[in-house]
Order: C-alpha cells, then sequence, then structure tokens
C-alpha cells in the first residue's frame, strides 16, 4: 500500500472555498495511486471562532490560572470541530471518509497537558481503515494517555502528528500543507525578497525550526529523519512544487549548488531576557554550577550561556522572568536583567570551516548600528542577541549580506 500523510494548518481548512482546494488535493493523490491519511489542525488564526486561542481564551477568561489539564480539554475542541468538517466535506464529494480523533488513531502520549510526548503511536486502526478504502481524517495536535486522558502536543503540534503517524504507517511521503509556497529564506512577513528553497536537509530546517522559523514544527521533522521519509511543505493555495526536505547527503551529488551554500535562511526568536549574575569570591566555587542548576529544577531552559570569572551571561524566554529573578534573589545572588530582546540567527550546513562567516555576521548588524548583546555559533549557525525592537532590521541586513536575497 503507499500511503501518503497530507497535513493541512489551519488556513487550510478556514472555509468552505478553502476546503475545495483541500479536497483537490486529496483526490490528487488518490488519482496518482496513495491511500491518503489526512491530519487537520483547529481552524484559522487568532480571532477566528474555533481557533486554538479564540478557545484557550475562553477557559482564561474564566480563571487566567486555569489548570493545563482543563486547557487541553478546551484546545481539544478545535482539531475536533476542524475534522469533522473536513471528513463532511469529503463525504458529501462521495469519498468514504472517517473522522479520528488523535486518540483514536493511535497516538499515546505521556501526561505532561499541553506540551505531552508521544510514547507510542499504532497504526493499527487506520490500516484497517485505508484497507476498507476509506479516508481517515485525524484530529492533528491531539494524544491520549494511557489512562484516556486527553493531551495536546504542544503549539504546532499537528505537524507533529503527520510526522509520527507517516512513520508507523511507513509513508512513502509526508505533505505539509500550508499557506506559503515552501520554506523560505527568511519570514516572508520580515523579507519581502525571501526565496523558497527547492530542497533543505532535515538538519538544517530542524535548525531554522528550533531557531525560530515556525514554518514546521522541529520534533515534525526529527521523526521523519528518524525513519528517512521526506517530508514536503507546499501550498494549499497553489501548485508550486514546495521545498523538500530530505537527507541530501544521500541525494544525488549534481545537487551541490544546494549543499555548497554557506547560509540556507534567516531566523529569529522574540520576547527573550538577558540575565546577568554576578558571582563574588565569597560564594565559592559552586557558584555558577548552582545558577544553572536552580534554572533546572524551576523546569526554565536557559540558552546564549556565557562563564566568565566574575559573571555568568544567559539568556530564559520572558515568560520565565519573575520566576528565575525570584529564586536566585533568594540565594543570594546579584542579578541584572535586560528584557526585550531578540536573537537572530543565520543557519546553514555550509557554514563549516569557512573563513570570514563571523566577519560577516557581525559587519551587518554594526553597519546598521544595531547593538549586539551576546553571540553564540556552532557549526551549522551563528547568532547574536540583539534589543527586540531592531529584529527586523537585524534579519533584513543578514538576509542581504548573506546573499540570500539576490
Ligand atoms: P499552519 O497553520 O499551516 O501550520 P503556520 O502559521 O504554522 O501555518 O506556518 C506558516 C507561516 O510560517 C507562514 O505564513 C509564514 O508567515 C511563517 N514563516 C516564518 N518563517 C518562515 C520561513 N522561513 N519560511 C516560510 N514561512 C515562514
Ligand atoms: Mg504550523
Amino acid at each position: 500500500m503507499r500511503i501518503l500523510v497530507q497535513k493541512f494548518g489551519g488556513t487550510s481548512v478556514a472555509s468552505p472555498e478553502v476546503r475545495e482546494l483541500v479536497l483537490r488535493k486529496i483526490e490528487k493523490a488518490r488519482e496518482q495511486g496513495f491511500n491518503p491519511v489526512i491530519v487537520v489542525s483547529a481552524m484559522g488564526r487568532q480571532g477566528a471562532p474555533y481557533a486554538t486561542d479564540t478557545l484557550l481564551s475562553v477557559a482564561r477568561s474564566v480563571y487566567k490560572g486555569i489548570a493545563a489539564r482543563e486547557l487541553d480539554q478546551i484546545m481539544y475542541c478545535g482539531e475536533m470541530i476542524s475534522a469533522v468538517v473536513m471528513a463532511g466535506t469529503l463525504q458529501a464529494a462521495g469519498m468514504a471518509s472517517v473522522m479520528l480523533t488523535g486518540g483514536q488513531a493511535g497516538i499515546t502520549t505521556d501526561d505532561n497537558f499541553t506540551d505531552a510526548r508521544i510514547l507510542k503511536c499504532d497504526p493499527t486502526r487506520i490500516l484497517s481503515l485505508l484497507k476498507q478504502g476509506k479516508v481517515p481524517v485525524v484530529c492533528g495536535f491531539q494524544g491520549m494517555t494511557d489512562e484516556g486522558e486527553f493531551t495536546t502536543l504542544g503549539r504546532g503540534g499537528s505537524d507533529t502528528t503527520a510526522s509520527a503517524l507517516g512513520a508507523a504507517l511507513n509513508a512513502e511521503m509526508i505533505e505539509i500543507y500550508t499557506d506559503v509556497d515552501g520554506i523560505m529564506t527568511a519570514d516572508p512577513r520580515i523579507v519581502e525578497n525571501a526565496k523558497i528553497l527547492d530542497c533543505i536537509s532535515y538538519g538544517e530546517v530542524c535548525q531554522l525550526a528550533h531557531q525560530g522559523a515556525k514554518v514546521i514544527h522541529p520534533r515534525a521533522v526529527e521523526i521523519a529523519m528518524q525513519k528517512n521519509i521526506p517530508l514536503v511543505v507546499k501550498s494549499t493555495f497553489s501548485d508550486a512544487p514546495g521545498t523538500l526536505i530530505t537527507n541530501i547527503a544521500q541525494e544525488d551529488t549534481s545537487e551541490a549548488a544546494v549543499v555548497d551554500r554557506v547560509a540556507t535562511g534567516v531566523t529569529y526568536l522574540t520576547n527573550i531576557a538577558q540575565f546577568k549574575v554576578h558571582l563574588d569570591d565569597t560564594m565559592g566555587s559552586d557558584s555558577s554550577f548552582n545558577v544553572f542548576r536552580t534554572m533546572a529544577e524551576s523546569d526554565i531552559s536557559v540558552d546564549l550561556i556565557n562563564v566568565h570569572p566574575g559573571q555568568i551571561m544567559f539568556t530564559i524566554t520572558a515568560e520565565h522572568v519573575e520566576q528565575a529573578s525570584t529564586k536566585l534573589k533568594q540565594q543570594g545572588y546579584h542579578i541584572e536583567i535586560l528584557e526585550n530582546c531578540a536573537k537572530v540567527s543565520v543557519v546553514g550546513g555550509g557554514m563549516r570551516e569557512v573563513p570570514g562567516v563571523m566577519a560577516n555576521f557581525i559587519e551587518a548588524l554594526s553597519r546598521n548600528k544595531i547593538a549586539i548583546l551576546q553571540t553564540v555559533d556552532s557549526h551549522t549557525s551563528i547568532s547574536a542577541l540583539v534589543p527586540q525592537s531592531d529584529v527586523g532590521a537585524a534579519v533584513k541586513s543578514l538576509h542581504e549580506k548573506f546573499g540570500l536575497s539576490n
């Protein structure tokens, strides 16, 4: 059986007109001999009546601190509505279609409500529907614990559902349909002349996604990569070929041009705070270690870490500032906090050992008088912390400097 997973994001299921376009994509897959498995997100974006954010605000309007378990129960409704509407659309077109929740589709998770992790994915029920010639329409973003509790997989989690099903079903390919023609060299909302990438490696797209490119969830990429299943990011609204995500190293080496580029894309993350912790000699040799242990025990992940004699710097997301600062002050640390920062990153598998990459990076920001608060680099990326008010200018100037605008 040739299985194709087709995932449709929020804007792709938002209106009857768009759902007709989705229907065409599914019909086309069937004409090509595939057995499609459909995954859908909740309909529309913030403000739309059944969008995830709208449902969250209903629950939080009752009580701001409402428990994560209750948030999952209300968020579940978004994908349920969307999947019922999509299954109905297929049935109206004469296609036998069955709507399934995440749990019914075989996805078991842990009980970390609002950010659950998939523990296993049992494809039995979907396989039996496919054998009967039916089209399963699965609610993205959802899972179920062994005890039958509803869970959700974190924002962007429908991509993860698609990959988990693709892996469990040994799909030939996973298609992620959205509102842009593919993965671009930068967020098109910031860089007008951002280009569509025809082809990108799992590793590069994971980096782009972790560093802020919200076009695909990094977990989805990691799962597809484990089974070497090609992922394609493409538009519901066009016939453009999209971006193929594969293990490029295994592809035909005539694709050398792709591998040779120094930079693949520029990304950014906002709402970051920089912490400077001053250590004095009286605090003992464990003091820097203790700072990080305190963060870990509070479940706060730290990024952009620099440890110097007498001073530690690191960044955390804005939501954790109050908690982190209280904990550290309680332990007697003297801290300085700089809020409203953003992290800009240039990502590229071809960056390894290319001289002058850091020089170009710094030059692009300095020329535009953008303050560099901290930097970090790896073989395949360079990042800097900058004031949030400069994030747009920083992304644009790096995009230009690294030749991505041509
Ligand atoms: P969906 O609801 O279909 O999952 P998302 O909003 O999660 O859609 O992802 C698509 C959006 O990601 C695009 O509309 C685009 O604005 C944004 N985006 C951010 N960075 C990039 C990038 N590098 N390439 C393409 N799109 C990007
Ligand atoms: Mg998404």
